[in-house]
């Protein structure tokens, strides 16, 4: 059920005999109740109700592991679809900090498995499987959003939120497993339903989808009058050492990809975040980051400095502090601004894909 957009829902409760204020209430019951059956939806008629439960299940995620980090910041889960394909989703929480007040991110997957293998990505290192389906990518927000909501009722700031303030989820990311734009209409549709305002009503600035660097999609992207965060994995500023990590890049090289964000800016006046995962030895020296800078000098942008989140697989170590303060001081003095971020969630295995790869394998 979570697979269809507002206007499908309407049509199809219009098709069975109620009216369309009837399907907008069932809308609401989905997204903004978090209703998971049709039993007490009795708003519908006896026939429509029926139908519904005949043809369809809004259907819930099973969850086969939960864990909260040490320091309570962040939460994983891991899901198994009807077929047996494991998930990931995360839910990080954020302290208020300056202007900024208190936030709950869910991190989310788009794909089981992922086709494009970038060499520190444990998901990479799968293999794709499959795309997830609209609903599929719902699911996995609303049922951290319950967890949000309980953690609001619990605690005793819950009551005293200000008029329009939104608790519970505040921020979706796809950054989870997968690549987002190469599942495109199931991501774009998912964001929709998360937007929509007589639902979960997730602002579209909260949004944030991640992509590897698809340029054909970058374009279209740009064109769909939607104004999310748009964050760019990166990586390395030239083309030999980005392709000894990330495969795509000998389909869609560095030149195409900044022209394709140029693009994106031009159209849609959004900001993108350069995603730089920084690999020691590979990607962390002062000559890389100055050749960093001037690709992207002018250009309107934040990097996003992310020290590698180690896998056991993976040969990949984290760079020194001094390390990490040097390639941002160059990045500075070309005049582009950056963000070292530390992932969350250490402890749990919270990085892409790393969750799946422990269970899946026994450990
Ligand atoms: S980093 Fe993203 S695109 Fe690359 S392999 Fe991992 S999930 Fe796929």
């Amino acid at each position: 059920m979570r697979d269809l957009a507002r206007s499908d829902l309407e049509a199809l409760v219009v098709e069975l005999g109620d009216a369309p204020q009837r399907a907008r209430q069932l809308w609401r019951a989905m997204y903004h109740e978090l209703r998971e059956s049709f039993d007490d939806m009795t708003f519908l008629s006896t026939p429509v109700r029926e139908a519904l439960q005949e043809r369809f299940v809004i259907g819930s995620l099973e969850s086969v592991y939960y864990a909260t980090s040490e320091d309570g910041t962040a939460d994983k889960a891991l899901f198994r679809l009807p077929d047996g394909e494991l998930i990931e989703t995360v839910l990080m929480r954020y302290a208020p900090d300056g202007h900024r007040k208190v936030r709950r991110t869910v991190c989310v997957s788009t794909q089981a498995g992922c086709a494009w293998g970038c060499t520190f990505c444990a998901t990479g290192q799968q293999g794709f499987r499959r795309h997830l389906s609209v609903g599929e990518i719902v699911s996995q927000v609303l049922f951290m959003e319950r967890i949000a909501r309980a953690e609001d009722a619990a605690s005793s700031e819950g009551g005293r939120r200000s008029a329009g303030e939104r608790r519970g989820v505040t921020n979706v990311v796809f950054m989870g497993m997968g690549e987002p734009l190469a599942n495109y209409e199931n991501t774009l549709g998912s964001i929709r339903t998360l937007i929509d305002e007589q639902g979960l009503h997730i602002g579209v600035r909260h949004v944030t989808l991640s992509t590897v660097g698809l340029v054909p999609q970058i374009v279209r992207l740009a064109d769909e009058g939607l104004p999310l965060n748009l964050a760019v994995s990166l990586h390395a500023a030239d083309n030999v050492t980005r392709s000894e990590t990330m495969p795509v890049n000998r389909r869609y090289p560095i030149e195409q990809l900044v022209e394709a964000c140029r693009t994106y800016i031009e159209k849609t006046s959004r900001r993108i975040f350069f995603e730089y995962v920084l690999l020691h030895g590979q990607n962390d020296s002062v000559e890389q980051a100055a050749a960093l800078g001037r690709l992207l000098r002018g250009v309107l942008c934040h990097v996003n400095l992310i020290p590698v989140n180690p896998t056991g697989e993976g040969p990949f170590q984290r760079p020194t502090r001094a390390c990490r303060t040097a390639f941002q001081q160059t990045l500075r003095d070309h005049g582009v601004p950056s963000t070292i971020r530390m992932e969350k969630g250490i402890d749990i295995n919270a990085g892409c894909g790393q969750l799946r790869a422990r269970i899946a394998g026994g450990a």
